[in-house]
């Protein structure tokens, strides 16, 4: 028989999760509403649940936050797709798009201008885009014990797959670690990010950057749905083979961007995940005549996490992510799995 799809499914419409109400072994999905227009109409977020059979940790996996970076939507839903209820230990909460305005306007920030991921946990009485980010925050994201945050380089730049996490926190290493990432990025956090603010109220939360912004790439969505359900797995949440941790990624201790302290037409030379060597040369700044300005060379030796790819650079614009490698200072015995850690 054929299957029906619906066009405009329908979902309870709720303004926020109450994971309790739900019973074992079934799967919902929501709008949670967050806040209103001048004409009174609400903005939703659309989430999906799946509650299993059996106790376990609650884990958020959360995109878009930023909303033209896209990639971690396919994750959310193929995700979702392949769980089982029925065989599920715990708690998964999916958020396709939590920054629905910006998704909505093909942009990276909140409409006017704010940046979501830099106001959070935001504030019960501040502007709009604070009182959203306080609401996604203490309607959605509150229920998490371990939350993964899905991001992609911003408009005109290129990421490789990485991690930001805090490496000398035993879980958000453990996290970091499973993604299987080229690189990782020991980082604890800018005020105001969503994982800042959720690491903040004890849920174990990492960044993940998977590729490239307003656009699906096949290879990076496979990555980042491993990444996910390894950690899943960790947690004994659900059953696959144990995942075999390569150690091969490269844990840098801190990392930077480069800036341009000229404007002009771009070339960045190095390629993404490269290992640079102090003094290489890294990119060209040119004239619109195409004379050429400036040559700018690795300041020292790392590896290239992101990059820009869009020639038109006025002054100060982001020319090349460095990260540096090596542990940072207090390192910490990252535990055999996350659900040995727990036990
Ligand atoms: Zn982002």
């Amino acid at each position: 028989m054929k299957k029906t799809v619906t066009l405009y499914p329908e979902a309870p419409v709720v303004d926020s999760l109450d994971l309790d109400a739900l019973a074992p072994g079934t799967r919902t999905r929501y709008k949670v509403r967050l806040v209103t227009n001048a004409v009174g109409s609400w903005t939703w977020v659309p989430v999906m649940v799946a509650r299993g059979c059996a106790p376990g940790p609650t884990v958020v996996v959360a995109a878009a936050i930023h909303g033209n970076e896209l990639n971690g939507i396919p994750i959310v839903q193929r995700l979702f797709a392949g769980l089982e209820e029925d065989k599920l230990n715990g708690t998964v909460v999916g958020v396709p798009v939590m920054n629905v305005p910006s998704f909505l306007d093909n942009e990276r920030v909140f409409p006017g201008g704010r940046d979501l991921n830099r106001l959070m946990p935001g504030t019960a009485n501040g502007d709009n885009a604070e009182m959203y980010g306080h609401r996604l925050m203490s309607r959605i994201v509150n229920v998490a014990d371990y939350m993964i945050d899905l991001h992609t380089a911003s408009f005109g730049r290129v990421n490789s797959f990485y991690v930001r996490a805090d490496m000398c926190h035993p879980v958000t290493a453990r996290m970091a670690q499973l993604q299987q990432a080229q690189i990782v990025v020991h980082n604890e956090g800018a005020d105001g990010t969503l994982r800042a603010a959720a690491m903040e109220r004890g849920i174990y939360a990492i960044t993940v950057e998977v590729g490239d912004p307003m656009r699906f790439q096949r290879g990076m969505i496979r990555d980042g749905l491993s990444g996910v359900r390894n950690v899943l797995a960790d947690l004994g949440m659900i059953h696959q083979l144990s995942p075999e941790i390569d150690d091969d990624y490269v844990l840098c201790h801190k990392s930077f961007w480069i800036h341009s302290d000229a404007g002009g037409v771009l070339v960045v030379h190095s390629d993404l995940a490269e290992e640079v060597k102090e003094g290489q040369r890294i990119a060209t700044l040119s004239n619109i005549f195409g004379d050429e300005l400036k040559v700018f060379h690795a300041p020292e030796d790392g590896i290239v996490v992101g990059k820009s790819t869009n020639p038109v650079s006025p002054t100060g614009a982001r020319v090349l992510h460095l990260g540096i490698a090596g542990a940072p200072e207090n390192v910490c015995q990252i535990p055999p799995s996350l659900a040995a850690r727990i036990e």
